[in-house]
């Protein structure tokens, strides 16, 4: 039977973070994972002649070398930084709108706010306010975070908007709807609209990509996973692909070890999770062990979207069919809770979409002449597992088709140049993954679910999470959460010597 201080289990971008530090902090760990590559969401697959992107669509928190963000101190901190090649985007997005709006956002406030205000000139001053809001709230939230003394009279915006939803303060500044979902967009990344999403998560996805810029890498998220896998081995970690986890052991309150897929026995008394809390809660934990509690906990939680996604490859340079921006946001309605009630159908009605095409910051992210383009509808699991399975495949062509219909309107000729396409539902998500609903941010990111108050720490000790149900989804989110959880058990573990000493 070996022997393990700490057994991470998944090699996403939180378990892959948490193992590497671990292991370079001198600590025995082993990663295990069900699939046979790295990465999770973050990875990518071949068709023809092209490698497709699975998710990272814009990387927030990264930052220049001059102007660094948080998230460029945790991968320095693994040493994988300087062994990627990024590619910053000058732009935020374009959204389209047929026939009422054609908007692209630079990624700086200045330049972003003139061209709101030129395209929106009776709304012109509160367009500048509306961003003095965003920038006050997100400068006075790394004030609380650092103050252990914070309180309403010393960051009063903060306190005062914070939790408020978007769509309040959306209407409090602004009357044109499209004027509204201009600036709030970037909800998707939440996978929440408007109406129910903290403002304070919208302030700091605009704040964050205007500061910082959106950045893609060379060679797609699948590199910063390998990148950060190598770190782990040259640090002395093991790993295992192919090799899920099918059960933690618990004894006592405490862990024991794990139980892989072919039964065999892995003693730890560290676990770091990147499986969903409601997996290792109702499937890898036997019911015993499981603190009614956490249950409860687990009960006034909604597992968050998943999404329809299409993978095209061209045969033609980006703009041979009118693509300009790596990021497009492809609308039909302005009416965000009208959107958001289309994730729970498997029908494209009022959905709205990204495109996003890499090759426009990346010339070279494709084969030459060629270029693909990722497609993304957020769509929730559930109606998809009430299709019977043979009807499945007419279902997600026919709804790829009509999402092309979409794309064909704004890019006129895009069918005719598809060489390669793949199309991905939550239930090929659920597959991959191995999330709920084929869930890619965790739970839905309501106020109440926003890491503010959500622990990572179990009430079984020895027990960590990890990744985007651990807090929050996304690629910074997660990334970092798995340095933070490494320092927690190492933590854990310094004190459990000091005990014993
Ligand atoms: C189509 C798409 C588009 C996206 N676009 C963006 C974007 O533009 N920007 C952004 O920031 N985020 C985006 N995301 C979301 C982001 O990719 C995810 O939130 C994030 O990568 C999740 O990381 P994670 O650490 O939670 O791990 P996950 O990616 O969920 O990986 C968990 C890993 O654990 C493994 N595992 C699970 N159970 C077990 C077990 N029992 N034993 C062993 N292994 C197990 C799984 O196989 C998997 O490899 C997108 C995601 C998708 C799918």
């Amino acid at each position: 039977m070996s022997e393990y201080d700490v057994v991470v289990i998944g090699a996403g971008n939180g378990g892959l973070t948490a193992a590497c530090r671990l292991a370079q902090k001198g600590v025995k760990t082993l990663l295990l994972e069900r699939h046979n590559i790295p990465g999770g969401c973050a990875t990518s697959f071949c068709r023809g002649r092209f490698e497709f992107e699975v998710a990272l669509h814009q990387l927030s928190g990264l930052g220049s070398k001059d102007k660094p963000g948080p998230l460029r101190f945790v991968l320095d901190k693994l040493g994988v930084t300087d062994r990627l090649e990024w590619v910053a985007m000058e732009n935020l997005y374009r959204l389209l709108v047929p026939g009422q709006l054609d908007i692209i956002l630079p990624a700086d406030r200045e330049a972003l706010i003139a061209t709101l205000q030129e395209r929106f000139p009776a709304e012109k001053d509160n367009i500048t306010a509306f961003f003095d809001l965003v920038y006050k709230i997100c400068f006075e939230f790394f004030g609380v975070n650092r103050d252990p003394q914070a309180s309403p009279e010393t960051y009063p915006t903060y306190f005062k908007y914070a939790l408020t939803n978007s769509q309040e303060i959306l209407d409090q500044y602004f009357t044109d709807p499209l004027l509204k979902m201009t600036v709030a967009i970037y909800w998707g990344y939440m996978g929440v609209p408007p109406s129910k999403l903290p403002f304070m998560d919208l302030a700091i996805l605009l704040f964050a990509y205007i500061e910082l810029k959106p950045y893609h890498l060379k060679g797609g998220s699948q590199a910063l996973s390998t990148a950060i896998l190598e770190k782990f081995y040259e640090a002395g970690g093991e790993a295992r692909f192919n090799c899920g986890v099918s059960k933690i052991l618990v004894e006592n309150g405490c862990v024991t070890g794990v139980v892989t897929e072919y039964g065999e026995t892995i003693n730890t008394k560290y676990i770091v999770s990147n499986a969903s809390t409601l997996s290792v809660y109702t499937e890898l934990i036997d019911p015993e062990h499981v603190p009614e509690e956490q249950l409860k906990i687990l009960g006034g939680s909604t597992v968050g979207p998943s999404s329809l996604t299409i993978f095209a490859g061209l045969d033609c340079e980006p703009e041979e069919v009118g693509i300009t921006e790596t990021t497009n946001f492809l609308g039909t309605t302005t009416d965000m809770d009208k959107v958001f009630s289309s994730f729970r159908k498997v029908a494209v009605e009022d959905d709205y979409i990204l495109l996003s095409c890499y090759d426009v910051s990346d010339p070279d992210f494709s084969p030459p002449g060629t270029c693909q383009a990722v497609i993304v509808n957020l769509k929730y699991g559930d109606p998809w597992l009430e299709i019977p399975p043979h009807q499945y495949y007419e279902k997600k062509y026919e709804v790829a088709d009509k999402l092309l219909d979409l794309v064909e309107q704004h890019f006129p000729g895009f069918r005719e140049h598809i060489e390669e396409i793949e199309v991905a539902t939550p239930l090929t998500h659920m597959r991959y993954l191995a999330t709920p609903g084929g869930a890619i941010y965790g739970f839905d990111q309501f106020a109440k679910d926003s890491n503010i108050f959500i622990s990572p720490r179990s009430p079984i000790k020895g027990l960590y999470f990890v990744g985007a149900w651990a807090g929050a989804g996304g690629f910074q989110p997660t990334l970092s959460s798995g340095v933070a959880a490494a320092r927690q058990v190492i933590k854990a573990m310094q004190s459990e010597t000091e005990v014993k000493s």
